[in-house]
């Protein structure tokens, strides 16, 4: 008889909440996902509606369970990944948040960051925690929250209310209200965390001023964290992996060893180089983070995100009306012999790393008479590797070049892209048959937590290659367009 043994992966993003059933081997049993409303209060706000994102988790936790249990599937654990830093305050007594999720998109909180990193705290918050000062990391929000609901700051120091991402939140509700945990990963993007020792940094909590009473426990990225509760669906079954959606597809693409480096490519591009047991301080702003901790050993990654590359194709389609679809951007791409001299510099919301440039904005240089909408799709599909290659940059010029590439995300279906990114990064790039890497490193945290695995060596083979590209372009070719990238990036660049 084949083995039926399955693992659920509950994947809480950004745009939607998904659930993915996971056979032992790693093939996709069945999927079920729920997108979920923006809110945008004002410019620069992103909030969403903490029951949205309850409710479409046991929407799609309900429907993929059910399906698999329909095939005969013996699903044993639960993983939970999500989108990182994004913060929840709730009340402990009556299960119900303090206020909308404040998004790590949210620009709100940018002042109080300003006014922390003029008093000179940028040293101290990037010595502990790993990360820059910026209102996307979690502290700022909860301090917002906390000043802004009347009443909170005493109901916290009282004890009265619970913090979390969202990972933690999920667990919580789902625990049925019994346990606060959140895990490495995840406490690692609060900016409150000091990730060399692995505990709340009573300093931070000082300076951003947040009560410790709100904070939940910080666990490992694997272990028996709790039985989903009677009356929800999947009742009964034991959460057993938890980890922040960045480093789950550091797992998925099996990136264990010091050099392995993984990029998601979706809306925007988040790159992640395996640095080992050292939690590398960054000189080029990328960020220090943790990659997932087991077996009481703490892995470190350094980090760089892209802000734009999904969603130059969505500007491209909908914004400037070139093309239908975002999958014609290959064909056009391919068209054309070349960029014919453009760049396009997708800042639409400034740069992200090595930049971190919020008053950037974006630009489309180099048209001539001869460009065609062609040129200009290519120019996006170009940027998105020149980012790459920037943050590269940065990762060798921080003593960790990355060694390998594994990519994914929706962007990676773009062979012409894939084969220009290694041709611009100079290295082969990998693409798994898993693309659902996310997921899947979830339901590896899961399977190793209840002992179906027994350690991340064990799950190595399980990653497997859909398509290698190696690099072809001449040295020159390379340089002299990073050259026109450069030129182009320094006409948009606010410092
Ligand atoms: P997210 O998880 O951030 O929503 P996905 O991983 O689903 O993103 O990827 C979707 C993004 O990839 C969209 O922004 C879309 O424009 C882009 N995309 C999808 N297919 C292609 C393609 N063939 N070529 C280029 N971009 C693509």
């Amino acid at each position: 008889m084949s083995d039926k043994t399955a693992i659920l992966a509950i994947d809480q993003g950004t745009t939607s909440s998904r659930a993915i059933v996971f056979s032992k081997s790693g093939e996709i049993i069945s999927l079920a996902q729920q997108e979920i409303p923006q809110i945008y209060p004002k410019p620069g706000w992103v909030e969403h509606d903490p029951e949205e994102i309850w409710q479409s988790t046991c929407a799609v936790i309900e429907e993929a369970l059910g399906e698999a249990r329909e095939q005969g599937w013996n699903v044993l654990c639960a993983g939970i990944t999500n989108q990182r830093e994004t913060s929840i305050i709730w009340d402990r007594a009556s299960g119900q948040a303090i206020h909308n999720a404040i998004v790590w998109q949210d620009r709100r909180t940018a002042a109080i960051c300003a006014d922390l990193a003029a008093q000179g705290y940028e040293e101290v918050v990037n010595a502990r925690t790993g990360l820059v000062l910026d209102p996307y990391f979690s502290a700022s929000k909860i301090a917002w929250i906390l000043d802004e609901v009347p009443g909170a700051r005493g109901q916290a120091e009282a004890g009265e209310l619970a913090f979390g991402t969202v990972e933690s939140f999920l667990l919580w509700r789902l625990s049925g209200g019994e346990v606060h945990l959140s895990d490495a990963t995840n406490a690692s993007r609060t900016s409150l965390y000091d990730i060399h020792h692995g505990c709340w940094d009573e300093d931070l909590l000082e300076l951003f001023q947040v009560p410790g009473e709100l904070l939940p426990d910080v666990c490992p990225n694997a272990g028996k964290f709790t039985r989903i509760a009677t009356g929800l669906p999947g009742a009964g079954l034991l959460i057993t992996g938890m980890a922040g959606d960045q480093q789950a597809a550091a797992i998925g693409q099996a990136c264990f060893a010091p050099g392995d480096s993984k990029c998601t490519f979706g809306t925007g591009a988040f790159m992640l180089v395996n640095t080992g047991d050292r939690a590398v301080r960054s000189e080029h702003r990328l960020l220090s983070t943790i990659a997932w901790e087991l077996e009481g050993v703490r892995s470190y990654a350094l980090e760089g995100s892209i802000l734009s590359a999904g969603s130059t194709m969505q500007w491209l389609r909908d914004g400037l009306g070139v093309m239908d679809d975002a999958s014609m951007s290959e064909e056009m791409a391919r068209s054309v012999e070349d960029n014919g001299g453009v760049y396009l510099v997708p800042a639409f919301a400034g740069l992200g790393a090595p930049w971190w440039d919020a008053e950037a904005r974006g630009a489309l240089v180099g048209l001539s008479r001869g460009t065609g909408a062609s040129h200009i799709v290519r120019a996006g599909l170009e940027a998105v590797a020149y980012q790459c290659a920037d943050l590269m940059h940065a990762m060798k010029a921080d003593g960790i070049a990355p060694k390998s590439l594994n990519v994914d995300g929706g962007m990676t279906k773009n062979n012409w892209l894939m084969q220009f990114l290694t041709d611009i990064v100079d290295m082969p790039v990998a693409r798994p048959k898993i693309t659902e890497t996310t997921a899947f490193g979830a339901a590896v945290l899961a399977g190793i937590g209840i002992g179906l695995y027994e350690s991340l060596a064990d799950v190595k083979t399980l990653w497997q290659e859909d398509a290698q590209f190696k690099p072809t372009m001449d040295d020159s070719l390379r340089e002299e367009l990073l050259d026109g990238w450069q030129e182009a990036l320094g006409r948009v660049r606010s410092r």
